[in-house]
C-alpha cells in the first residue's frame, strides 16, 4: 500500500539510480546466477555508493517474553507446537526490561529490539508494552519491537509511544510460507507490515533460508521485500539454526556461499536498507561472517542470545570488529557523548586484550 511518509532517502539512492520497486523473477534469478566474484563485485559497489563500507550498525535483541507461541512456525523453538524443552516465561517487567537496555547501551549497542512470543499482543499487555517502549526511547537508545501481528489501532499507539521500528518477517516465499507456518497466512504478514508502514514506523523485515527452500524460494522472498511501495528500512537475512524438537532439526545444510549469495542480492535490491547478518551467526566462522559483510550486510545483533538461540559473545563480535577494521555505526538522530564513549571503550579494552593483527589500526 503506498504511503504518503516514504521518506525522501527511499526515492533515490545515494548514486542517483532510482531505487526499484518492480523486479521480476527472471532479473532476481540472474543475479543469484551470476559468477561469485562478479556478484560480490556489483554488491560492494551498490553498498559502498550508499552507505560507509567499514560501519555495522548494532543492535541488542532481548526477548520480553519468551515460549508457549500458539504459532506453529516450523523452525522456532519457542512454538507451542514443537516440543525443544524451552521453559515459557511470562512477561518481563518493565524495570527489567529498563536493567537490559542500560547494559545493551554500555556495550555499544544503538538499538534494542525487544521480542514477545505472541500471535498478537492482547489488550492487557499493551500498556506495559507500551512503557517499555517509552522508558527505553528515553534513555536514547532507538527502539524495536517483535510481537506478533499488530493491527491498525496497537502500531499506531506503538509508534505513539516512540516506537521507531517494528520487525515482523515474511520468512520464506509465498509458495513456501504454507510449508512453514499453517496458523497464518502470508497476508497475515503483509497486512501486518502495512498497519506498521501507516502508523508512519520504520519497518524491519527479512526472511529465514536454510529451511529446506529452494532457489525459486529465495528469489520470491527477496521479490516480495524488494517490491514494496517503500523497501524495509532493515532486512534481517537469517540463517536458520536447527533446534532438535523442531520439525527443521533435520533439514539439509544450506551450501554457505548460498546464503552469502542471499545477502549480495538482497544487497543489490534493496540498495538504502540496512541488510542485517541475523540468527545463524554462532555456526559462521569468521571468514564466512566477512563475507556476509563484504557482501554488503551492515546490521548485526550483538549480545550472547538471538531470543532463544546463542549468538556470538560480544567480545568476539569486538574482535572481530577490530580485525576486520569495521566501527558500530552512530546513531544519526541523537548525539550521544556517553553511547559513542562506551563503544570506543570497549573497542580499545578489547584492543588491548588482544595480540593479533589489527586491521583497523
Ligand atoms: S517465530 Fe514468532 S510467531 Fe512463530 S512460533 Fe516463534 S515466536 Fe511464535
Amino acid at each position: 500500500m503506498p504511503n504518503a511518509q516514504a521518506p525522501v532517502a527511499q526515492s533515490k539512492s545515494s548514486s542517483n539510480q532510482a531505487l526499484r520497486h518492480d523486479w521480476n523473477v527472471d532479473e532476481i534469478t540472474a543475479l543469484f546466477d551470476l559468477p561469485f566474484n562478479d556478484l560480490m563485485f556489483r554488491a560492494q559497489n551498490v553498498h559502498r555508493e550508499n552507505f560507509d563500507a567499514n560501519e555495522v550498525q548494532v543492535s541488542t535483541l532481548l526477548s520480553i517474553k519468551t515460549g508457549a507461541c500458539p504459532e506453529d512456525c516450523k523452525y522456532c523453538p519457542q512454538s507451542a507446537h514443537n516440543d525443544t524443552g524451552l521453559e515459557a516465561e511470562r512477561l518481563m517487567k518493565v524495570k527489567e526490561v529498563i536493567c537490559e537496555a542500560e547494559v545493551a547501551k554500555q556495550a555499544g549497542a544503538s538499538r534494542f529490539c525487544m521480542g514477545a512470543a505472541w500471535k498478537n499482543p492482547r489488550a492487557k499487555d499493551m500498556p506495559y508494552v507500551l512503557e517499555m517502549v517509552r522508558e527505553v526511547k528515553a534513555m536514547g537508545l532507538e527502539t524495536c519491537m517483535t510481537l506478533g501481528m499488530l493491527d491498525g489501532d496497537q502500531a499506531q499507539a506503538l509508534a505513539d509511544a516512540g516506537l521507531d521500528y517494528y520487525n515482523h518477517n515474511l520468512d520464506t516465499s509465498p509458495e513456501y510460507y504454507g510449508s512453514i507456518i499453517t496458523t497464518r497466512t502470508y497476508q497475515d504478514r503483509l497486512d501486518t507490515l502495512s498497519n506498521v508502514r501507516d502508523a508512519g514506523m520504520k519497518v524491519c523485515a527479512g526472511g529465514i533460508v536454510g529451511m529446506g527452500e529452494n532457489l525459486r524460494d529465495r528469489v520470491g522472498l527477496l521479490q516480495q521485500l524488494a517490491n514494496m511501495p517503500i523497501h524495509p528500512e532493515s532486512v534481517p537475512i537469517n540463517m536458520l539454526v536447527k533446534v532438535e524438537g523442531t520439525p527443521l532439526d533435520q533439514v539439509d545444510d544450506l551450501e554457505p556461499f548460498d546464503f552469502v549469495r542471499t545477502i549480495a542480492v538482497a544487497r543489490i535490491l534493496m540498495p538504502t536498507s540496512h541488510v542485517r547478518l541475523s540468527a545463524g551467526r554462532e555456526e559462521m566462522n569468521e571468514q564466512m561472517q566477512a563475507l556476509c559483510f563484504m557482501a554488503g550486510a551492515n546490521s548485526i545483533f550483538y549480545g550472547e542470545r538471538l531470543l532463544t538461540t546463542d549468538n556470538p559473545a560480544a567480545d568476539r563480535d569486538r574482535a572481530l570488529f577490530n580485525k576486520l577494521g569495521i566501527r558500530p555505526e552512530k546513531r544519526q538522530d541523537v548525539s550521544d557523548e556517553a553511547h559513542i564513549g562506551a563503544i570506543e571503550q570497549a573497542l580499545q579494552d578489547v584492543e588491548d586484550e588482544q595480540s593479533f593483527y589489527n586491521a583497523g589500526a
